[in-house]
């Protein structure tokens, strides 16, 4: 020590956190360009759960995968998926080892915050035909007037036939919009808190400004506008008023992704939380298909909500074909389960300079720092997160420096400034070591968020790595 220089000592000792600009050459530059070219792709056409399960099926088909069932017998090499109640997918690969190393798992989830429509929404006033909503997620709701929005979902009429809705993405297609007041007459909303000044029966949404008419009049009836309205409906989709109880309709933000700043190494677009995790781990996963190891990814729904129900990750699913896949190998399922390993694939809280207060500079990730991984989340004292303990950590860490994956920690803001929580301990309980990582976002859950290539070009290649290990 003592004939080391001060600066030797210091570059020695010193942590500095490496940036992806600093590490990333032209080739790269390129290389996160173009796959994130494809992820917009995928993010434009998977606005909801549901279109993201359609979508990816269509992709695993094409890779040969095959519907899985519980109880089926499966083979080393078998490519199998399960569609869970078309809202949650779990595809996994039985690699060279079998699963005597247990799995290794990705887990992201694919709802994202939106404004649901309630089960009798249409309404009339003021010449006027209105969606009623009830918000799902967290949303800050003044984010939501005055947003163009598009009508995605299902009906499912008797006997079982489904009606798939899209309006508002298509050129030409009509939008759809919540309005806000007039700065003439906010004076006394102006003085209300934020959170107060906007309310979730405030969140009505335009869907039809004339009424229906008759012999070219104004038909002179009850509702008229309302009536319009479902006739349109009636006439596109084949639905009465009361078939929008049996339907799950939201709205979202409508347009696609597109690139922020000259430099265009941002993407803006809806719902990166938590697209960007789903698209970079698919495409891991379907990098690792022929290796040693057994290889799963879930795409989960109602992570947004608290992963409740069947196809949320608090669900039965993943275990249940774990066990199932293990005892149909010849393996023990508590046994494979201790051996797995998963990548719990969400989003992180990228560091604001806007709003530096609720940020704690050293310990939050920064955009275009690459993928960041959270030793754990929660809020307050750390309550209601999955810690994962260091040595897996360390085990993690040492993957994604040996694969030259670029990457950084995050925390999600300052100690007392609120926090949140991820699927990662609804995986963890079954004694699975689980990480935390993801792509940093500016502006999370709002209705046009950002993240950088870079980023989600390291989460890409951190769960090939991952993978492979
Ligand atoms: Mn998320
Ligand atoms: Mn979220």
């Amino acid at each position: 020590m003592e004939n080391t220089s001060a600066k030797d000592l210091a570059e020695k000792l010193f942590y500095k956190k490496k940036t992806a600009s600093e590490v990333f050459d032209e080739s790269d530059l390129e290389t996160a360009d173009s796959y994130a070219k494809d992820y917009a792709m995928f993010i434009d056409s998977c606005k909801t759960e549901r279109e993201a399960v359609d979508y990816t099926v269509d992709m695993l088909s094409a890779y040969g995968f095959k519907p899985y069932h519980l109880g089926m017998e499966v083979y080393q090499g078998d490519r199998l998926y399960v569609v869970n109640r078309n809202k949650m997918l779990i595809a996994f690969v039985i690699g060279n080892r079998g699963v005597e190393d247990g799995f290794r798992i990705l887990a992201a989830h694919i709802d994202s915050p939106r404004l649901d429509l309630k089960q009798h929404p249409v309404y009339e006033d003021g010449g006027i035909c209105y969606a009623k909503t009830h918000y799902y997620g967290g949303i800050r709701k003044y984010q939501w007037a005055t947003t163009r929005l598009a009508l995605h979902g299902v009906v499912t009429l008797k006997g079982g036939r489904r009606v798939n809705v899209v309006v508002g993405e298509d050129e030409g297609d009509p939008v759809f919009c919540i309005t806000d007041l007039l700065p003439h007459l906010a004076k006394e909303q102006n003085q209300k808190t934020l959170g107060a000044a906007f309310t979730g029966e405030g969140l009505n949404v335009i869907l039809c400004a004339s009424p229906y008419t008759e012999d070219g009049k104004a038909a002179e009836v009850d509702n008229a506008v309302k009536l319009n309205l479902l006739s349109e409906l009636y006439k596109r989709y084949g639905i009465t008023e009361g078939d929008l109880v049996n339907a799950e309709l939201c709205f979202v933000p409508s347009g696609r992704a597109v690139d922020v700043g000259f430099d265009r190494v941002l993407l803006g677009a809806y719902g990166h939380d938590d697209h960007v995790c789903a698209y970079s781990e698919l495409t891991a996963f379907l990098e690792n298909l022929d290796g040693d190891n057994s290889v799963m990814c879930i795409f989960a729904d109602k992570e947004e909500t608290g992963s409740d129900g069947p196809t949320g990750m608090q669900g039965r699913l993943m275990i249940d074909i774990i066990d199932e896949v293990s005892r149909t190998l010849g393996s023990d399922p508590i046994k494979v389960r201790s051996l797995s390993k998963c990548l719990s694939a969400d989003v992180a809280a990228a560091y604001d300079p806007n709003y530096p207060d609720v940020f704690e500079k050293a310990n939050s990730a920064l955009v275009s720092c690459g993928v960041a991984v959270a030793k754990y989340t929660g809020a307050a004292g750390k309550s209601s997160t999955n810690d994962c303990p260091a040595e897996f950590m360390r085990e993690v860490a040492d993957i994604l420096d040996d694969a030259g994956v670029i990457w950084q920690t995050a925390e999600l803001g300052k100690v007392d400034a609120g926090g949140g929580g991820t699927v990662a301990k609804y995986i963890s309980r079954y004694n699975i070591d689980t990480l935390d990582i993801g792509v940093p976002v500016l502006s999370m859950h709002a209705p046009f968020e950002l993240i950088s290539k870079y980023d989600l070009y390291s989460a890409h290649k951190a769960f090939s790595a991952f993978c492979k290990n």
